[in-house]
């Protein structure tokens, strides 16, 4: 993979795992270890598009009950436990 650049200021991106929190009716989900991309000049963090979708397929199967979680003070699961079935 090539050195990428912030869409923002052009500053030079690491790559990091973060933890994200989603909210589906009002239910929380963290979701633990995320790869993402981390500007080290303004501190903007972005996701790659195949990120973005898992996380919508683990919100929709957080929804609809299917994910078994770990729950801790909120249910958390970690990104790689998680293996689509279904994708859109
Ligand atoms: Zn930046």
């Amino acid at each position: 993979m090539t050195n990428r650049k912030c869409s923002v200021c052009g500053g030079k991106l690491t790559k990091n795992r973060k933890p994200f929190v989603i909210e589906t009716n009002g239910q929380r989900l963290l979701i633990e270890n995320v790869p993402c991309f981390e500007c080290g000049k303004c501190g903007l963090t972005t996701v790659d598009s195949q990120v973005v979708r898992t996380i919508k397929g683990i919100s929709r199967l957080f929804k609809e009950g299917q994910l078994k979680t770990e729950e801790i003070a909120i249910p958390e699961i970690d990104f790689d436990s998680v293996r689509l079935r279904q994708m859109e």
